[in-house]
């Protein structure tokens, strides 16, 4: 359910106190917040709705970040699920994500903050470096990079455990795990020392060892404590007098119980005579059935049971008030004590904090440069250029799950001048989406900081990547296939800026031909175009039509997926090379799915009829271009338009009745050259 606040929540005096009362004794100005009257009222609000809420616990929230969007990639829901970056579209499973083929972390720290790492990868040059270097040092140091994760291996979540030491939640089984995952701070701390980049030599100097937090928890509590903490039993010996003192009584108290027992035998001549234990009637003394008739008379019956009778005696209750007060008053004790040791360690709570984040931090380090070794990835060059070049790049995920065939590596060529957009045809299957989508991760991967799997690579930073890939499906939420890729597309063109990538793939293709063709012929000029949106695009289409954009477009080239033919059959060569596909080949593709060999004859007959039906239109608007009835509206594209197009939009704009002979031989000659371009 939703709770909404009213708006004197978000008042902002009552905002301001509550924030300054949070972060005392910082002011709003050394918290950056001064001038952000947005974010102090939200924050008040929020801190305001938590202390109603939760109580307790608000007081561990010392610090504050502020996310701007200048530190991180933009990526929006779409393209993360597109990209597949933590799950897989299909099954929502890790397995054939990239975080499945980043994620070699070891401990539960790590796992968390790579998962941050790759949702929100970084846009400043100087935090990408620094990531960069680190991973690198890890590379190269292979032995060094061994050991940090073989102590790493199973290392204790300390970073959940101190907000449940805060909240008071923690147990002391707890605090003994928080005991071993001090003991390796040591010798992680020293596998850091002679650092040489800047991460690792901050990474060194933020972890903390936490000597004396290790200290106090070994000297007070037992190594094996129960899980209530309600119950005793959980601090050494030698801790604490009083405790001593108490646990002395106990242990007295037990001592005077056997010498009842072994007295009341003698006494009542009774050798089984037992003195027992339990939680309703307290202790007493138990004698079988055999030898009731010894029982003397100031023995009170409290219980009989099948074979035996159970007495008290007022020695057995004296004695059971002072052991049982003494086990009482060690309890309390001991849950003091406890609350007293957990309260001195959530006070360390920067400490233990800022120790757990560089852990994490080094975990997902050695995770990145792990899999750079593993997987031969290279250090890309990233800088502010713009360009995009990459040498034999490989998709991340798809070279790992290929199990008969090896992955073709392809080259990136992408820039701000001659060649922003990329139109990508070929057959189905040949290997489009696959190209398109690996160059973005691998744009992703190096804006996280990590290495690439390329031969070698130079990328300038975008400021957000955006994919529209294929149907989306989004039909269960109530809007049709093509409704649900034109809003995709609409939101990328209005949110997209000159320094995004784009990956568009088969845009239009959920409508009609001629209007999937229009637009994606108007997405792809303004894309292209510079003062409109002038993005890196890469734009895969099945309308090879518009490969002679790459002719009416500044920054537009053809690329197509090569394909080899064998009279009747097709084999996918997966290499990228320059200009635009021959031919779709879908019937090829759909013979290889299996489609009943009457099926694919008939297409082959119908599309070679329509193919004749086009080639005789072409010929008509040919013609019709030729003749002097030109339509000046005319916006109806044809299957081979853009050219005739060209030639009909000057012909419309001219007014015969101004036009001096000179223009008229201009324009003649324009014309001209347009028509011989055909
Ligand atoms: P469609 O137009 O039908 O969407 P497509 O051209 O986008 O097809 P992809 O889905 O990218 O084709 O690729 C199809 C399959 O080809 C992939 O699942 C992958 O197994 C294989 N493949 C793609 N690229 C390569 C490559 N470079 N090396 C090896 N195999 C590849």
């Amino acid at each position: 359910s939703v709770e909404m606040l009213t708006d004197d929540c978000y008042a902002e005096q009552l905002c301001r106190d509550t924030v300054c009362d949070q972060f005392k004794p910082k002011t709003l100005t050394e918290l950056g917040l001064e001038d952000s009257a947005e974010i102090i009222c939200s924050l008040g609000a929020l801190f305001n709705y938590l202390k109603e809420t939760q109580m307790t616990g608000l007081g561990r929230i010392s610090e504050i970040n502020i996310y701007s969007d200048n530190q991180f990639m933009s990526i929006d829901y779409n393209t993360k699920r597109n990209l597949e970056l933590t799950e897989t579209m299909r099954n929502k499973e890790k397995r054939g994500s990239l975080l499945w083929v980043l994620d070699k972390t070891k401990s539960a720290m790590g796992k968390r903050l790579i998962r941050s790492w790759i949702e929100k990868p970084l846009s400043n040059l100087a935090a990408i470096t620094r990531r960069q270097n680190a991973v690198e040092e890890l590379v190269a140091d292979s032995v060094r990079r061994g050991e940090i994760i073989d102590t790493l291996s199973g290392i204790f979540d300390i970073e959940r455990l101190i907000t449940r030491i805060v909240y008071g939640s923690s147990n002391a089984r707890e605090l003994r795990s928080l005991y071993s995952a001090a003991q390796k701070l040591p010798a992680l701390k020293a596998l850091v020392s002679n650092s040489s980049c800047r991460l690792l030599k901050d990474i060194h100097n933020s972890l903390d060892t936490l000597d004396d937090i290790a200290r106090l928890i070994d000297i007070a509590i037992v190594d094996d404590p129960p899980f209530t903490v309600r119950e005793g039993g959980m601090i050494k010996k030698g801790y604490n007098q009083d405790l001593d003192l108490l646990s002395g009584d106990m242990d007295g108290g037990h001592e005077v119980l056997s010498k009842i027992e072994n007295e009341e035998r003698e006494k009542t001549g009774i050798p089984k005579l037992k003195v027992g234990y339990n939680r309703v009637f307290g202790y007493y003394i138990e004698v079988t059935n055999s030898y009731k008739s010894l029982v003397p008379d100031y023995y009170i019956r409290k219980q009989t049971l099948t074979n035996c009778e159970r007495y008290i005696t007022p020695d057995l209750k004296a004695l059971e008030g002072r052991i049982l007060g003494a086990k009482e008053r060690a309890v309390q004790l001991e849950y003091k004590l406890f609350e007293e040791i957990r309260n001195l360690i959530a006070e360390q709570l920067e400490r233990i904090q800022s120790t757990a984040h560089a852990i994490a931090q080094l975990d997902c380090l050695c995770s990145l440069a792990s899999v750079a070794a593993e997987n031969k990835y290279c250090c890309p060059n990233v800088n502010l250029s713009g360009k995009l070049i990459l040498k034999d790049s490989r998709h991340p995920v798809i070279e790992r799950l290929l199990n008969d065939a090896p992955f073709v590596p392809n080259d990136v060529y992408l820039d701000t001048a001659d060649n922003r957009v990329a139109i990508i045809t070929g057959p189905n299957m040949a290997g489009k989406s696959t190209y398109m989508r690996q160059t973005a991760l691998i744009v992703l991967m190096a804006q996280i900081g990590s290495f690439v799997p390329c031969s070698s690579a130079e990328i300038g930073i975008v400021d957000s990547i955006f994919t529209r890939v294929g149907a989306s499906d989004d039909l269960s939420a109530g809007q049709s296939t093509f409704m649900v890729e034109m809003t995709e597309v609409a939101d990328i063109l209005k949110n997209a800026t000159s320094s995004s990538l784009l990956i568009l793939d088969e845009i239009g293709r959920g409508t009609s031909t001629f209007d999937g063709m229009s637009i994606a012929r108007a997405v792809l000029e303004y894309v292209a175009d510079k003062k409109k949106l002038g993005a890196k695009t890469m734009f895969a289409t099945h309308y090879h039509e518009l490969t002679v954009m790459e002719e009416m477009l500044s920054g537009v080239k053809n690329y197509n997926i090569a394909v080899k033919r064998h009279g009747d059959d097709i084999s996918f060569l997966r290499r990228i090379v320059p200009g635009g596909a021959d031919d779709s080949y879908g019937i090829d593709v759909a013979k290889l799915a299996g489609i009943p060999e009457w099926v694919i004859s008939r297409a082959k007959q119908i599309l070679s009829e329509l193919e004749n039906e086009r080639d005789n239109a072409e010929i008509a608007v040919k013609k019709s271009a030729q003749g002097k009835q030109v339509n000046s509206n005319s916006t109806q594209l044809s299957l081979s338009s853009p050219i005739d197009d060209r030639i009909n939009e000057k012909l419309s704009r001219i007014d015969v009745n101004t036009l001096t002979p000179i223009e008229a031989l201009n324009i003649l000659f324009e014309l001209k050259k347009i028509s011989d371009s055909r």
